[in-house]
């Protein structure tokens, strides 16, 4: 007998982000599996196992849920953000790919979040007004020189570009060798927007510049998004500056 197996985004922070389709999938689930901080902002119910892994086990963590699935639970696998960007859905595609046939006939429901650039970006205005691309700077999953071309490319090309994962203990000078990359082809006075924890207690959103971004200080759960040629700041007496990119875009220079 197959079960079902709901990959679940839980949105950037607390349950205010939660959508009502995954508290919903969240309540009905009988075993929930995920990263153990993501485990903690879903409440204990009855009945319900949990099966806490660590961050960098998600194949792992993929393959248990499927096959805990195919025994006919109904399973709920938790992703920060929305599980489609850079995180569970895609393991657990790889996993049914590379799987035993049983795991094909699982019940296999994605439940979107909220992704972190887009709260990010509602914090300051619209910096993803207008065409913009999305950057993992691990190099754990890709060599480095592929997250360099891809950089160069989308400056090139006029995207704006929010940069996922800038840093960890492992992963030290990616973020300053990506802003060095980006500096070839943007002005110093491009805008640049940090945003840590947003949607929790500790959210801080700060804008500043690319020619300044490397004196800012980022870690794991920090969103940088770097704005395109056309993206400005709208200055408010007494309030917070917007950031936009304007709908319309001028000619790519390149
Ligand atoms: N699936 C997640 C992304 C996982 S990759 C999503 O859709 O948001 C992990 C990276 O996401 C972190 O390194 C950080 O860059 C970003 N991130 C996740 N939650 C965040 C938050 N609340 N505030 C800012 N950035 C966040």
């Amino acid at each position: 007998m197959s079960g079902r197996l709901a990959i679940v985004g839980l949105g950037p922070g607390d349950n205010r982000y939660l959508t009502r389709e995954a508290a919903d999938a969240l309540e009905v689930a009988e075993a929930l599996y995920g990263y153990g901080p993501y485990l903690d902002r879903v409440p204990d119910r009855p009945g319900q196992s949990r099966h806490a892994s660590d961050n960098r086990e998600e194949g792992a963590r993929a393959e248990a849920a499927l096959c805990h699935a195919a025994g006919g639970a109904n399973v709920a696998v938790v992703s920060g953000g929305d599980p489609g960007v850079f995180a569970m859905a895609a393991a657990v595609c790889g996993a049914i790919e590379a799987g035993p046939e049983a795991w094909r006939a699982v019940d296999i429901a994605v439940v979107p979040g909220i992704t972190a650039m887009l709260a990010v970006a509602a914090r300051v205005g619209a910096p993803l007004g207008h065409d913009f691309c999305a950057i993992s700077l691990s190099d754990n999953l890709k060599p480095w020189d592929v997250i360099a071309r891809r950089l160069e490319a989308a400056a090139q090309a006029g995207f704006v570009v929010a940069l996922y994962n800038p840093v960890s203990r492992a992963r030290p000078w990616q973020l300053g060798e990506a802003f060095a990359q980006l500096s070839r082809y943007l002005a110093p006075s491009t805008p640049v927007v940090f945003g840590r924890a947003v949607g929790r207690d500790d959210e801080a959103v700060t804008i500043t510049t690319l020619g300044k971004a490397h004196e800012m200080e980022a870690d794991m759960a920090t969103l940088v998004i770097v704005g395109s040629p056309e993206t400005r700041l709208v200055q408010r007496d007494g309030r917070a500056p917007l950031v936009y990119t304007p709908r319309e875009a001028a000619e790519v220079s390149a």
